[in-house]
């Protein structure tokens, strides 16, 4: 990573993330101007471009670029079967209890890890807000009674299913109920028969989706780490569970390498290796259809915490809907002649999580001649916008003209802002903040001046993000030398062809 060794970076807050998200146009609260939509965010200007990014080099890496990958993009709704097969209907649920007085729910096992209220017979019945688990000091009780308001008795714990519910057509009855997917891997092996076919594949393949699912989480929280509605990327990779590769099975071979191949993505678009780490799922709490599952976790500003997880799923998914469907879901083993089901591997990411590691980890304060600098020090091909060209001064007629055709010019290949609404020292901070990795100045030189009889040298100044450094550029070469410095190129060998005046 470019520079990145000679900065601090601060080990940033939710608050901070938070503020700026909001500020600089990346993410707003839901429905902001009615009070909010609880736990769910909206991606602002900026922010859909870094989640637009992040999706597309999803999709590049690990579909497009591989002979053993297709993709699909599914219906949300799908056959309320599905969810039955799945397991969904029955499994995907938390315990939960109600306060019979202000009616609030809570997941059961989050009962004794919240404060609790507490008016206390031993002091005329003052009320007291207790720390999670302890008794009162004053009368030694403790809890029994819903931990917000302190007076309502709890339910027994009930199942509560998270998947949200609705209704298909126009009659609210039990036979047109339906579900929003609450993962986007279903309609990978309820579709695995049809690409199969359509698409001639020999095992081991993949196919992959990303797209939206939907869980009503009871205490959903932690910004866009958990919300109810949020953005997928599965890949479901099928392999011969008969087949072996390097002397091992070949579902554990698989599990492997994309395990590997996922912790080398986030570390290639600039997640920093001491702030990943793999977690093996114990026995007992791996799902009842997975051999093995590890998570890959990230050090996020609430702590370590799941960012993707890669299952070995077996053969339990394919096998529940040939049985629930009726239709044969297995692959023609040309081989040995005979038919089986194949096991699968899911890497499966949350996008959105994606998104808050990727900011988290590039955020960086610093100071800078005694001025605290804030830079989002996103990889090329994550930053949501790649060059922002600045005129150094607005009074210019032809220089704005010049710098506008420039935007106009570079607009055609990357997301490229034309801004004149300061000074060009505030611009730069205004860049840097949301990540912008260069940006273009047109000044006096570049265009001369035609009442002096000067004539301009056509060339811009390039100012790269990370060291501050300047190279000078001929108009002409701009587009060449952007698409070598966003595809990777290093900023030394660019600035080395094109000095800056000292
Ligand atoms: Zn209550
Ligand atoms: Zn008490």
């Amino acid at each position: 990573m470019r520079g990145r060794d000679i900065l601090v970076p601060m080990p940033v807050t939710m608050d901070t993330l938070v503020s700026l998200c909001k500020r600089r146009g990346f993410i707003f609260q839901s429905s902001e101007i009615y009070g909010g939509t609880g736990s769910c965010y909206d991606y602002g200007p900026l922010g859909v471009e870094l989640k637009q990014n992040i999706k597309r080099l999803l999709w590049r890496d690990f579909v497009q670029s591989r002979a053993d990958m297709v993709g699909i993009d599914a219906s949300i709704l799908m056959h309320p079967t599905v969810w039955k097969a799945s397991g969904h209907l029955d499994h995907f649920t938390d315990p939960m209890v109600d306060c019979r007085e202000c009616k609030l729910r809570f997941r059961a096992d989050d009962v004794d890890t919240l404060p609790w209220t507490h008016y206390c017979p031993a002091t005329k019945g003052n009320k007291f807000t207790i720390p999670p688990g302890e008794p009162c000091s004053h009368c030694g009780a403790r809890r029994t009674l819903c931990p917000d308001c302190g007076k309502g008795l709890l339910t027994a714990p009930r199942q509560f299913n998270l998947m949200f519910k609705t209704f298909m057509g126009p009659v609210e009855e039990d036979a047109s109920v339906a579900y929003l997917r609450p993962e986007t891997a279903q309609a990978m092996f309820v579709n695995f028969d049809n690409v199969l076919q359509s698409m001639r594949m020999k095992l081991p393949f993949g196919i992959a989706q990303a797209g939206r699912s939907f869980r009503n989480e009871i205490t959903p929280g932690n910004f866009i780490f958990r919300t109810r509605e949020f953005e997928q990327m599965e890949i479901e990779y099928f392999v011969n569970p008969r087949d072996t590769v390097e002397g091992r099975p070949a579902d554990e071979y698989w599990h492997d390498r994309w395990i590997a191949d996922c912790m080398a993505w986030f570390q290639r678009y600039g997640l920093r290796e001491e702030n990943l780490k793999l977690r093996e799922h114990d026995k007992d709490e791996l799902s009842h259809y997975s051999k093995r599952t590890v998570d890959i976790d990230y050090r996020f500003p609430i702590g370590w915490s799941e960012l993707m997880g890669i299952a070995n799923r077996t053969d339990f998914d394919l096998k529940q809907h040939a049985k629930f469907s009726g239709k044969s879901l297995t692959y023609f083993d040309e081989e040995r002649k005979e038919h089986v089901v194949p096991y699968v591997v899911e890497p499966a990411m949350g996008v959105d999580r994606a998104l808050l590691a990727f900011m988290a980890d590039a955020y960086v304060e610093e100071e800078v001649r005694g001025e605290k600098r804030v830079v989002l020090r996103f990889h090329p091909e994550l930053a949501p916008v790649k060059v922002a060209v600045l005129p150094l001064l607005k009074k210019r007629d032809e220089i704005v003209r010049r710098a506008r055709a420039i935007r106009a010019d570079l607009a055609k290949q990357w997301r490229v802002v034309y801004d004149d609404t300061a000074a060009i020292g505030r611009l730069y901070r205004r860049q840097d903040e949301v990540g912008t990795p260069y940006c273009v100045t047109v000044d006096v030189q570049t265009v001369g001046d035609s009442e002096k009889g000067e004539a301009g040298d056509g060339k811009v100044t390039i100012r790269d993000r990370d060291s501050m450094e300047q190279a000078r550029v001929p108009i002409d070469a701009l587009p060449a030398v952007f698409h070598e410095l966003l595809s990777g190129g290093a900023w030394a060998q660019v600035a080395a062809r094109y000095p800056a005046a000292k």
